[in-house]
């Protein structure tokens, strides 16, 4: 089966918005054994993507449409298609039902555009939409199919893994089932982890173990196949199991996790509280936690406290422990931690002190960071020696913190 995936909307030719949605179909369907020979972008203009379907069709036999299902005059992927392949659009009474619903508990007022967004291509199959209003489909039209998806990457993503996928490899006539755990590492670099995991690397066939490395983590994406889901799934375990044993230490989640999701989830499920006392990186820390849904419950606040001074009169560091350590050093992170745990009267907190750089601190190289963590019965200090430029300095120190705190929870 040869694919090509159809971009609609002029935001994209406009440079405005990144095709992530090619990507993202793209890197799905090699998974699941389906080349893509052409991306395409195209305007939101019905002759041009009329043109576009044609040369599309010369030379795939799947194409794929992402974007124009939306309420709004400029949305037209739909009604194009449909005038194409000669067919007709009809009501999906479900995608009607759960869009009234929205208006409903919304208490905002439906147009007929938002009814429009419920036709479908007649005869096709509707690929719900779980995080938005309108449905995608697919469509079989002169031994081509034609699936259609909604632009916005967060209802187009989840529709494609959890009902494109499986309607694919139902045409395909594939009997298996193809699962993929996506595992989160932070602390270690992607060369040593594939050094330390060569063995692995080397046997594994099924799961597939394909590392990847993004600016902030390096990650393992395991693909197993299987007759079921279930014995996919069983697959999977041994290898993650493995990985615990060899490095589990750097292992902080799977899929979506984040640093700052899985400390949160962790601090809310235990019932703990935190605050924090941040020097160089002056808030990020709990703005990344601050980030997370129902935080509040377990984030009581924070401090900066950017000056010496400040650090003395706003949260009562003794000054000569500041004269005999120095301000970048682990008893001054540790007794960040310390006065704001107490000041706060959470079960945790958090310090960060160091030099972002480009210039020295206080006697210290840019880059040298202290993360203090004090919880009831201990503080612990990491120390590290980053070596990018400040602001990147600034956010590695605040995911270190947030990596240390997860280290912490979880044992
Ligand atoms: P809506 O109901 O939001 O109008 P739609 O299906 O009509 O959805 P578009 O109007 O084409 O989709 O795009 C809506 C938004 O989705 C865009 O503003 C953009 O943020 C995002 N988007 C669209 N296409 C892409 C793409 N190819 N890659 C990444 N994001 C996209
Ligand atoms: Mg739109």
């Amino acid at each position: 089966m040869k694919a090509e995936i159809i971009a609609v909307g002029s935001e994209l030719l406009l440079g405005q918005i990144t095709n992530t949605n090619a990507k993202f179909i793209s890197a799905q369907l090699a998974e699941i054994g389906i080349d893509v020979f052409y991306q395409t972008v195209v305007g939101d203009n019905p002759s041009r993507l009329e043109e576009t379907i044609r040369i599309a069709e010369s030379r795939a036999d799947l194409i794929i449409f992402s974007g124009g299902l939306g309420p709004t005059k400029d949305d037209l992927t739909k009604e194009t298609i449909a005038k194409h392949i000669g067919c007709d659009l009809e009501m999906d009474e479900e995608a009607l039902t759960s869009i009234e619903a929205y208006f409903e508990r919304t208490g905002r007022t439906m147009t007929d555009n938002n009814r429009k967004q419920a036709l479908v291509l007649e005869g096709a199959t509707v690929l719900v939409n779980r995080n938005g209003m309108a449905p995608g489909m697919a469509a079989i039209a002169g031994g081509r199919t034609y699936i259609l998806l909604p632009g916005p990457p967060h209802e187009m993503e989840p529709m494609f893994r959890q009902e494109a996928v499986p309607y694919l490899q139902q045409l395909l006539g594939h009997q298996e089932a193809i699962i993929s755990t996506v595992v989160k590492f932070f602390g270690i670099g992607e060369a040593e982890l594939a050094a330390r995991l060569q063995d692995l690397l080397d046997r594994q066939t099924n799961p597939t173990i394909a590392p990847l490395a993004t600016r902030d983590a390096v990650t393992l994406r395991l693909t197993a196949k299987a007759p079921s889901e279930s014995e996919a799934r069983g697959l999977i375990a041994p290898v993650i199991d493995e990985l615990r044993d060899q490095v589990g230490a750097y292992i902080v989640g799977f899929d979506e996790d984040t640093l700052p999701s899985k400390a949160a989830d962790l601090l809310l499920a235990k019932g703990l509280t935190i605050s924090a006392a941040e020097s160089l990186t002056a808030g990020l820390f709990t703005s990344l936690l601050a980030e997370q849904p129902g935080i509040s419950r377990s984030l009581a606040g924070g401090m900066t406290v950017y000056t010496r001074e400040a650090k003395i009169r706003q949260l009562g560091v003794d000054p000569s422990l500041l004269d005999r350590f120095g301000i970048v050093s682990a008893e001054c992170a540790k007794t960040l931690a310390e006065k704001v745990r107490s000041r706060f009267g959470t079960d945790i907190g958090v310090g960060l002190t160091g030099a972002a750089g480009p210039d020295p601190h206080d006697g210290e190289p840019a880059g040298t960071v202290w993360i203090g963590i004090a919880a009831e019965d201990r503080t612990e200090a990491y120390q590290l020696r980053l070596s990018g430029l400040r602001n990147t300095n600034r956010e590695r120190a605040a995911n270190y913190a947030l990596y240390y705190l997860i280290r912490l929870l979880e044992h």
